[in-house]
């Protein structure tokens, strides 16, 4: 089924702009798509399989970009592919680091458009945090980057081009003939938590994923990639059939009157309709557990009611509750719970027999918190007064400017 995403009137979608080069890039390519590639560029079929797989390595296990370093190709042959074809990934703009050690790239894609990619490490894992769009259409009233205007899909290539980038940066390529564990990995964990619904950018998403998995690709473990989504319900079944990835709902509010406000997108697929899409997910167990995030607004969700209401709708389902205290951006029209809160809050949950993390914040101090992603150079942007009006919020107050008083920014 296709799914049209709802798209707020000032946001605009904009076509992707025709690649300069004419040469086609590789990366992103299925393999099917790769072969395909080839065999139209000369290569004789019968060798078209084992092309794909050498070059597959080449590009993804050891992180070549250049053909002349293909030795195990032959002259000739580096010319032909020379000709035809690039490995390209997004360039970094700038990269900041965080006082806690998070990296936040701003990274530009084909036509000038920017997102932002994030790397958290921890003690036992580091986790890469990729965009599936450049803004995003679904207007969530808490969410930085649901006040960008424009709006595009990624293509395969530069989403799992994030991920090629951000190794490139940590210095990340295996020697060749040893492959690291995942646990050893400084990538060892993907999450779409970036810009963007991923379920809006199903096939692009997809098959960047396969790559990601894929045991000649970048070689990740299908459970240590975490596909959020705020609950496209239609997807949803797609997403455990043909990526098969761990699943995180952006649920936020336990009543559909809330949830509309908070999620719009709610209006279109509500409550209850989501849970049975969850309930039917495949392989759902306590090892393979949905989570729920769940953003800490003040006076707003946070109440002792509401994490009861959590409790009882998420009963049954194998689940973990990420609460994720509010980052604030400029403008924004909510404010963060008080700590004691948020803890009664997550004990409640606890109590209820489910894990209840509290998302400790990682790079605020960069912006690079969740929900604070939005490209810096994005100067089209909706201001305080739209912002509001979606929020269902009073109109904030005009800066009246008097005559001789000085200028306020
Ligand atoms: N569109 C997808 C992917 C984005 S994930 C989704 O909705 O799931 C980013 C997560 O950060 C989502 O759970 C989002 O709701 C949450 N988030 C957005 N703005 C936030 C903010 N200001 N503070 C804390 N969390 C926020």
């Amino acid at each position: 089924m296709s799914v049209t995403p709802p798209i707020a009137p000032e946001a605009m979608l904009i076509p992707r702009k025709p690649v300069v080069s004419d040469r086609q890039n590789l990366v992103g390519l299925t393999r099917e798509q790769l072969r395909a590639a080839l065999v139209t560029a000369g290569t004789p079929d019968r060798q078209s399989k084992m092309r794909e797989v050498q070059l597959w390595q080449w590009i993804y296990q050891k992180g070549v970009r250049d053909f002349d370093a293909m030795t195990n190709l032959a002259k000739e042959y580096r010319a032909r592919l020379k000709e035809h074809f690039v490995i390209e990934v997004p360039e970094i703009v700038t990269r900041t680091v965080s006082a806690d050690g998070t990296r936040k790239y701003l990274v530009r894609i084909a036509g000038g458009h920017e997102v932002e990619v994030v790397y958290i490490p921890e003690e036992d894992r580091g986790t890469l945090c990729i965009s599936s769009q450049v803004g995003c259409t679904l207007t969530c009233t808490f969410c930085h980057t649901g006040t960008q205007r424009l709006v595009r899909n990624l293509t395969a290539g530069e989403i799992v081009g994030q991920i090629m980038l951000a190794r490139d940066d940590l210095g990340e390529w295996p020697e060749p003939g040893r492959h690291p564990k995942d646990e050893t990995r400084l990538i060892s964990n993907i999450v779409l938590m970036g810009m963007g619904e991923p379920l809006y950018n199903f096939e692009a998403v997809r098959d960047a994923m396969q790559i990601a998995m894929d045991g000649e690709g970048i070689s990740l473990s299908r459970r240590r990639i975490t596909l959020s989504t705020c609950g496209v319900v239609p997807e949803i079944a797609r997403t455990g059939s043909e990526i098969g990835c761990m699943l995180a709902i952006s649920l936020h509010a336990t009543t559909n009157e809330l949830r509309n406000t908070l999620v719009p997108i709610n209006r279109k697929y509500p409550i209850a309709q989501l849970f049975e899409a969850l309930r039917a997910y495949p392989k759902l167990s306590n090892s393979e557990r949905i989570t729920f995030e769940y953003v800490m607004l003040k006076d707003v969700n946070d109440s002792d009611a509401d994490a009861r209401r959590l409790v009882k709708l998420i009963e049954g389902i194998p689940a973990k509750i990420n609460l994720i205290p509010f980052n604030e951006w400029p403008g924004s029209p909510y404010e963060r719970s008080d700590w004691d809160r948020i803890e009664a809050f997550a004990n409640i949950v606890y109590k209820a027999g489910y894990a209840s993390p509290i998302r400790t914040p990682r790079g605020e101090d960069i912006m690079a918190a969740c929900g604070q992603l939005k490209s810096a150079t994005e100067r089209s942007r909706k201001n305080r007064f739209q912002i509001a009006a979606e929020a269902g919020l009073p109109e904030p107050e005009r800066i009246v400017r008097r005559p001789n008083a000085p200028d306020v920014h």
